[in-house]
């Protein structure tokens, strides 16, 4: 029995928070279904008012010292850090998040806002050669501006920091959309941090509600990026949306991942790794194993070994037990997912393990011989299912990986790592990991997916200035050329 985190930090915050005029929005815990919070949520009109602010306020923080705006993410970092078991808590309760997944994300939301405070005081430019004599040519990164974030519910502190803390770092304002889910985790916590740490007041706006608020954002005239973590189906449409008015857009969207095992791997290793790929947070994040590619010589041996760990895993409410999985997030989702694998049954996978739930808990279901037109091979899950088809030769390896409209992520398992890295590099994926599981993040790596998993955009290290920077060249020179006119 775990303990439940009392909540104290937020609640004065939460007590007068008013995101917004809309109509009331009930925040509840899938677990359990207990009410947690009701909150207006925003509108349309709510979006052009927080833009409007946004962008009041951004050229004067964009001026403001690199050592000021780096103080003010360390400091954020350091409320942050202090209050992390409280944020926990809205995680797990909000998501039906278990221990282990909600401290790491706690940890990694801290590690991004950390490693943003390092941005301000990056060199953020060139001095060129020019071919013009007596001219001073640089080129040099400046804020876009206004940053319209929207992030999906299943990890909601991080993927709103990994957003919120590099674009503010190198001078832009945000507003930030979490999904009607996550309210607090996505949005409060946002919120009354950067207002503890000293954030000028306007260049952080939280707003809440679904898609209208979102399309709202996507198309305000203030708001210069757009940066969408979520669906592919959604991320297409935002696509759409900002592509018609040339606005910069970072698309960040959904995966089907590819879990590599040849035959000469650990094999107990291979499907340790390929259980927590598949099972972890019930299956729903974007670098989940969605397809595992198994060496026919080893698939019955592994299949087995994944069969074995699935009938552990005890389910339950996250935040009052010990558990290792919590729910589905809600009653659509688990349709869908159960949908999925019933469908891919009836189509001639075979159910190994699972496929069976009660209330919102799905157990953790093994499919083996699953077709690649299966909709369990071919559609992005975002349930605790492990699919499982066979190969024989490396290639059939390669073109069953390669065989997704996704490439987010993929993992090899091998005891050879040449020829885990040869397998690599044939490997259309933005991110691969050879012995190793595909829930892999780091704040200093440039994360993000090929294909249908983005659009070429990345966020983290180096990428963050590409992502929220835009170049631009100026020159000087003290005497006026001549010119013929
Ligand atoms: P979703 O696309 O339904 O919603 C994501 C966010 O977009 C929410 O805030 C939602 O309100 C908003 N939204 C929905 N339609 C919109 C529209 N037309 N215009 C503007 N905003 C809109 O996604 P979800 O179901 O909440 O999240 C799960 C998906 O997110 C999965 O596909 C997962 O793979 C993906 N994801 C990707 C990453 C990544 O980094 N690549 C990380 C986490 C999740």
């Amino acid at each position: 029995m775990v303990a439940p985190v009392s909540t104290t930090w937020l609640d004065p915050f939460l007590e007068g928070w008013r995101p917004g005029t809309g109509d009331p929005l009930e925040d509840r815990e899938p677990a359990t279904d207990l009410h947690l919070l009701t909150i207006p949520a925003s509108t349309p009109d709510d979006v052009a008012r927080a833009a409007a602010a946004a962008a009041a306020a951004q050229p004067a923080w964009a001026e403001t010292s690199y050592q000021e705006r780096a103080r003010i993410l360390r400091r954020a970092a350091d409320i942050y850090d202090a209050h992390r078991e409280e944020f926990g808590a809205w995680t797990m309760r909000e998501t039906g998040a278990v221990h282990s997944k909600m401290h790491h994300e706690q940890n990694f939301a801290y590690q991004e806002v950390l490693n943003a405070a390092t941005l301000p005081s990056q060199p953020y430019g060139s001095l060129m050669p020019t071919a013009q004599k007596g001219r001073l040519s640089m080129v040099r990164r400046v804020p876009v501006g206004v940053v319209g974030a929207i992030t999906p519910w299943n990890s909601p502190t991080v993927l709103g920091m990994r957003v919120v803390a590099p674009a503010l770092a190198l001078g832009n304002a945000v507003v930030l959309k979490p999904d009607p889910q996550t309210p607090v985790a996505g949005g409060a916590i946002f919120a009354a941090v950067f207002a503890e740490a000293g954030l000028p007041y306007g260049l952080l706006q939280i707003v809440v509600g679904g898609a209208d608020v979102g399309e709202a954002i996507v198309t305000d005239p203030n708001v210069s990026l757009v940066a969408f973590t979520g669906s592919t189906a959604a991320g297409r449409r935002v696509g759409q949306l900002a592509g018609g008015l040339l606005k910069k857009v970072s698309l960040e969207l959904g995966g089907n991942n590819a879990f590599v095992v040849l035959e000469d791997a650990d094999l107990e290793a291979a499907a340790s790794a390929g259980a927590f790929s598949s099972f972890q947070f019930q299956g729903q994040v974007c670098f989940a194993a969605g397809r595992h590619i198994v060496h026919r010589r080893v698939a019955g041996a592994y299949v087995d070994a994944l069969t074995a760990k699935a009938k552990r895993l005890r389910l339950g409410d996250p935040y009052r037990e010990d558990v290792q999985l919590g729910p589905i997030v809600n009653a659509k989702q688990l349709a869908r997912v159960d949908g999925i694998v019933q469908r891919s049954v009836a189509g001639g996978a075979r159910l190994v393990e699972g496929g069976t739930y009660e209330g919102l808990f799905y157990r953790p279901t093994v499919l083996a011989d699953v077709t690649t037109d299966s909709p369990a091979w071919t559609d992005e899950i975002f349930g605790p299912v492990a699919p499982v088809t066979t190969f024989e030769t490396d290639d059939e390896a390669i073109a069953l990986a390669n065989a997704s409209e996704y490439g987010l992520v993929a993992a090899i398992y091998t005891r050879s790592t040449s020829r885990g890295l040869a397998l690599a590099n044939r490997i259309k994926a933005g991110m691969i990991h050879v012995n190793d599981g595909t829930l892999n993040d780091e704040a200093i790596i440039p994360f993000g997916g090929m294909g249908a998993s983005g659009n070429g955009s990345r966020f983290g290290g180096e990428a963050n200035f590409d992502t929220f920077t835009e170049w631009q060249w100026v020159t000087v020179r003290d005497e006026p050329p001549s010119f013929p006119f």
